[in-house]
C-alpha cells in the first residue's frame, strides 16, 4: 500500500467491477443517443454564481455541500455539485437555441462534487448521466424523457424501482401555494434554521427526511389543491402519456426535489433496496432557469440518474450485468524469438480490431497460461522453439481445451474468421 488513500467520501472503480459501471452508464445513455440527444459536455468547474443562482442560494447544494475555490487569478470557482445549469450556461453561450431548432436536447455523462456526509450510496465524488431538453414547453417532452428513464432502468433489468410524480405549480400558482404554506409551517414547532428555511423557501421544508418534522407535516397544504388550470391540464397530459407508454408511476404530492428551479412536472426515481440512500434519479420542468442566469425565456426539462445508487440498485436486486470479455485472443510466447515474431501478430490482429492481448515478462507456460485463463480470452496462441522452426502457431480453444496448429501467417485470417 502506499502513504495515500483515496480521500474521504471517495472510492476507486477497479476493474474487474468497473465494467459494470461503464456499463450502466452505457444502458443510461443509449436511449437517449436513439431519441435526438446530442452529447454534450462542460468543464468539471465553473463560476460558483452559475449554481448559486441557477441551484438556489437556500439549498443545501449550495450552503454546504459546493467545493468552492479561488484560483491563482482571483477566480471564484466551484466544482460542479450538479450539471443542469452548466449545460443551460454552455447552451446559451454558444446560442445552440438561437439555431432555429428547439428543443436543443444534450444528454451528459459525468464525475459531480458535494461535500456531504459519507454514507453507503452517498459519495463526495460520485457519477451522473443526465438528460436536458431545453426551450420547448411541451407535455409530450416531459413524457420522453420520463419514458427513457424507465426504459434504460427496465433494459438494466431493474424492477424494484418506483417512479414518484408531482407537479409543482407554475409563476401563476405556486407563490399563492407558497404561502398558504408559509402560513402553515409558522404555526409548528421547529428549529431556529427550519424556521428561516420556511421563510426563504417552503418547499424545502416538505423534503426535510427528519421524523419529528415529517410528523408534523401530515396536514400541510398540497400543491396539488392549489394547481393553475394550465398547470392541471399540463400535468394531466404528461400522466396520460407515460400511463399510454405503459410507465407505471405513483402521484406524490408532497415531492419536492432540492433544486430551486423546478416548476411544474418533477419526478423522482427511487428504489426500494437501497436504504435511505433511495434517489436512484430525479428530475423535472426549470422553466425559470435560463432568466435566472442571464438568458431569455427558455421553458425546460430534463433529469439526472446516480449511476453509483443505480450499481448499487443492480446488486440489490442480485443483477450482474452479462458483460462480454474484453479479449478475444491471448499470446503467449516462449522465448525471445518467439516474442518478437508473436508481438508482431498481435498487433496485426489489433489492427484488424480483434482484442488482443500478450504474456509480457518473460513468463513460463504454466504463468503464461493462467494469465490467459484470467483474461478471459476465447483463444491462446502460443508459440515455442520448435513451433517457431515449423513455421507454426498453436491454437488453443480456451473452452473446448482443443489445440490445433496453424501457419503463423494464418493467424489473422484464421481468427477473424473463427470469431466471427
Ligand atoms: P439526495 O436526496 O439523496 O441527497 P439529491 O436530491 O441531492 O439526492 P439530485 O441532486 O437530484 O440528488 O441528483 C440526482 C441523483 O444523483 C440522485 O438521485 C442520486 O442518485 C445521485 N446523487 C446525488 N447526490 C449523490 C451523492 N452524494 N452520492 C452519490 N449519488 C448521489
Ligand atoms: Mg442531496
Amino acid at each position: 500500500m502506499s502513504t495515500f488513500k483515496a480521500p474521504k467520501g471517495t472510492y476507486d472503480l477497479l476493474p474487474p467491477d468497473s465494467a459494470q459501471f461503464l456499463a450502466v452508464r452505457e444502458a443510461i445513455a443509449a436511449p437517449l443517443r436513439n431519441s435526438g440527444y446530442g452529447y454534450i459536455e462542460t468543464p468539471g468547474f465553473e463560476n460558483v454564481e452559475l449554481f448559486a443562482r441557477g441551484v438556489g442560494e437556500s439549498t443545501d447544494i449550495v450552503t454546504k455541500e459546493m467545493y468552492v475555490f479561488e484560483t491563482k487569478g482571483g477566480d471564484r470557482l466551484a466544482l460542479r455539485p450538479e450539471t443542469t445549469a452548466p449545460v443551460l450556461r454552455a447552451v446559451l453561450e454558444a446560442n445552440l437555441h438561437k439555431a432555429g431548432n428547439l428543443p436543443v436536447k444534450v444528454w451528459y455523462s459525468g464525475s459531480q462534487y458535494r461535500y456531504e456526509r459519507p454514507q453507503k450510496g452517498r459519495y463526495r465524488h460520485f457519477s451522473q448521466v443526465g438528460a436536458e431538453a431545453i426551450g420547448a414547453e411541451d407535455p409530450a417532452l416531459d413524457a420522453e424523457l420520463i419514458i427513457l428513464a424507465d426504459q434504460s432502468y427496465r433494459a438494466l433489468g431493474l424492477q424494484n424501482f418506483r417512479i414518484l410524480l408531482n407537479s409543482l405549480g407554475d409563476k401563476e400558482c405556486r407563490p399563492v401555494y407558497r404561502a398558504a404554506l408559509q402560513d402553515f409551517l409558522r404555526g409548528l414547532d421547529l428549529d431556529e434554521e427550519t424556521l428561516r428555511r420556511a421563510e426563504i423557501n417552503p418547499l424545502r421544508v416538505l423534503d426535510d427526511k427528519r421524523p419529528e418534522v415529517q410528523k408534523q407535516l401530515t396536514d400541510a397544504p398540497l400543491l396539488r389543491d392549489y394547481l393553475c388550470d394550465a398547470c392541471k391540464t399540463y400535468h394531466e397530459e404528461v400522466r396520460e402519456l407515460i400511463t399510454a407508454a405503459g410507465v407505471v408511476f405513483e402521484d406524490d404530492p408532497k415531492l419536492v426535489r432540492g433544486l430551486d428551479y423546478y416548476t411544474r412536472t418533477t419526478f423522482e426515481f427511487v428504489h426500494d433496496g437501497l436504504g435511505s440512500q433511495s434517489a436512484v434519479g430525479g428530475g423535472g420542468r426549470y422553466d425559470g432557469l435560463s432568466e435566472m442566469i442571464g438568458g431569455p425565456s427558455l421553458p425546460s426539462v430534463g433529469w439526472a440518474l446516480g449511476v453509483d445508487r443505480t450499481v448499487l440498485a443492480l446488486e440489490a436486486e442480485g443483477i450482474e450485468l452479462d458483460i462480454p470479455s474484453a479479449t478475444s485472443v491471448f499470446a503467449v510466447p516462449l522465448g525471445e524469438e518467439a516474442r518478437r515474431v508473436l508481438f508482431s501478430k498481435v498487433t496485426e490482429l489489433r489492427k484488424n480490431g480483434v482484442a488482443a492481448d500478450f504474456s509480457y515478462g518473460g513468463k513460463g507456460l504454466k504463468a503464461a497460461m493462467k494469465a490467459a485463463n484470467r483474461s478471459g480470452a476465447r483463444y491462446a496462441l502460443v508459440l515455442g522453439e520448435r513451433d517457431l522452426a515449423e513455421g507454426v502457431v498453436q491454437l488453443k480453444d480456451m473452452e473446448s481445451g482443443e489445440q490445433t496448429a496453424i501457419g503463423v501467417n494464418e493467424i489473422v485470417a484464421e481468427l477473424e474468421s473463427r470469431l466471427g
